[in-house]
């Protein structure tokens, strides 16, 4: 079992004596999903034995999206070796089921930084720095290492933004090079929208010619087109792009709009998009894999036994792809447990104690969600105390952790005017404060206490019965932390640190055994939940809001 565990995090060995490069363009309009698509070829690759990676080039300056407001970019998906990037990444670890790492998400504002950094310390000998070819070859260079440095059968890059764009000209510049430089080792798709028209009820080919003619003004010639449709491609729409943009029949792939993206692998399979790829790199196709496990979960999730209603409070809700990750940890949470969890998304700052009752009455489970600043708090720590005290479901996690703790200190210690330290400076009761090293810390970018960290779990608690095991390690974006100096007082009124980091003795995880399921943990165990391996947590919590 250990094995296969290993196994199955470890997919790095090659069947390929030289790398393979998939770049994957997009255009028309942004969202169409190209970091959907990514991952699904990324899948059916590796449903084929074969070794794959997925990185992401984020044409925008800010050097990672750690300092980007939720509202402008989603949530910040962070990795084992602590980057904070793009949520995209997130898919490609639901669905490839293999960590990812800094090296796969890279955006404008690290290219330049580093090229500028080489510039100071005198590296370019008196040359005029630019565009081409130093920025292309700091790309160029940061494409090839992930496919060397873990020896990657197949690399697949994501270029963020849509062709046309000023930002991401540099990108298919590093793309067309590359081309020229390792021709049969790099294949292009560009993904593009065919919409219908409803007033002459047609779909429309010209905004993907245009945007192709855009590719080829660049001088990259896309070798498969992949055409996000609402509905079905005639043989002729096809024939014509085929035709217009210098493409092989065969290789214009429909992408319809489906009810999940976890079905887009299967849809890409029946399109044969992998097929098309290994035969562009004349390498041999056989038979499709059967992706056995990955369909029996999609029957589960689109074949619920039951609805369950969870209340996810957030001061982000406006914006769901604030909370993508763990918005998806309950789609294989649910999955796991024969049921649908019907999300509420509560704003945390529309909750008082007029509304709260009629707002959480129907509420089996409620999760308090990662956060920062003072902005809706105070409606985060009502919630706390509705569960705590009816004995609904609880889930705190990061801010949702330390709410929990607030709240306690606060309506059973007593102790009126706890707070964290982030809330509030100058609190007689800083049951959460700021971890010592983060102190003397002023710049914003990339400082926090990040990445993977040990966490030992004790026996007879919630945590350990979720995951069946001592130890584990899980992901951290935070700079506060549970006040150790007031831990005898809170295991005495009845919450208990039942997870320790065994370096620091930072707490983790924190419940309360009176109740039926209360658990708060310092972490983001969303970072960590897959399709193939849906994470305990999620999937504990899950079972108790099931239960009468
Ligand atoms: N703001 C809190 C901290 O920095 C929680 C962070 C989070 O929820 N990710 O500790």
């Amino acid at each position: 079992m250990y094995f296969c565990t290993y196994f199955f995090n470890n997919l790095n060995f090659s069947k390929l004596s030289t790398t393979r490069y998939i770049f994957v363009t997009g255009g028309v309009t942004s969202s169409l999903g190209k970091g959907i698509i990514s991952a699904s070829l990324a899948k059916l690759l590796q449903a084929r034995g074969f070794s794959v990676t997925i990185q992401k080039l984020d044409p925008y300056l800010n050097v990672d999206p750690g300092t980007l407001n939720p509202y402008e970019h989603g949530e910040c998906f962070v990795t084992d070796d602590g980057a904070e990037t793009d949520l995209d990444l997130g898919h490609y670890e639901r669905f490839l089921n293999v960590p990812t790492s800094q090296g796969n998400n890279v955006t404008t504002g690290r290219i330049y930084k580093s090229v500028i950094e080489k510039e100071r310390k005198g590296d370019f000998l008196g040359k005029t720095v630019q565009i081409i070819p130093h920025i292309t070859d700091e790309i160029k260079r940061r494409i090839k290492l992930l496919g060397t440095k873990n020896k990657y059968d197949f690399v697949i890059t994501e270029i963020g933004g849509t062709v046309g764009d000023i930002e991401s000209l540099p990108y298919i510049e590093t793309v067309r090079q590359l081309k020229w430089e390792l021709g049969q080792s790099v294949l292009v798709i560009h993904l593009t929208l065919v919409p219908y028209l409803s007033a002459s009820g047609e779909l429309k080919t010209k905004p993907t010619q245009h945007s192709v003619k855009s590719l080829l003004e660049a001088g990259v010639q896309p070798d498969v087109l992949v055409l996000r449709t609402e509905r079905e491609l005639t043989e002729d729409i096809r024939a014509k792009v085929a035709l217009f943009c210098n493409v092989n029949i065969k290789n214009v792939i429909q992408s319809i709009d489906v009810s999940t993206i976890y079905e887009v692998p299967v849809k890409m399979q029946d399109e044969g998009l992998d097929k098309v790829v290994l035969e562009k790199f004349g390498l041999p196709v056989g038979k499709n894999p059967e992706l056995k496990a990955w369909k029996n979960f999609l029957n589960k999730y689109k074949n619920p036994e039951k609805v369950v209603d969870i209340a996810l409070i957030g001061k982000y809700v406006e914006l769901q792809d604030a909370y993508k990750s763990i918005a998806e940890s309950f789609v294989h949470a649910g999955a796991v447990n024969n049921c649908k969890v019907k999300l509420h998304w509560i704003h945390s700052e529309s909750i008082n104690k007029k509304n709260i009752d009629e707002t959480l009455k129907e509420i089996k489970g409620i999760v308090v969600a990662p956060g920062f600043g003072h902005r809706g708090m105070e409606g985060k720590i009502m919630a706390v105390k509705y569960a705590r005290e009816n004995n609904i479901p609880f889930f705190g996690i990061c801010l949702g952790m330390q709410a929990a703790v607030i709240e306690f200190a606060r309506n059973v210690l007593n102790h009126a005017k706890a707070n964290s330290s982030e809330m509030d400076e100058k609190t007689p009761y800083p049951v959460i404060d700021i971890m010592e090293e983060q102190k003397t810390i002023l710049e914003k970018g990339g400082t926090m206490r990040l990445g993977a960290y040990p966490c030992i779990i004790t026996k007879n608690s919630k945590a350990y019965e979720a995951y069946g095991k001592e130890h584990t390690e899980e992901r951290h974006r935070h700079r506060y932390e549970f006040n150790n100096k007031f831990t005898d007082e809170f295991i005495k009124a009845g919450m208990v640190p039942v997870g320790m980091n065994p370096e620091t003795n930072l707490v983790e995880i924190v419940e309360i055994p009176s109740h039926k399921w209360f658990v708060g943990v310092q972490f983001h165990p969303e970072y960590k939940s897959t399709v193939i391996n849906p994470h305990p947590l999620f999937v504990s919590f899950v079972k108790a809001t099931l239960e009468p």
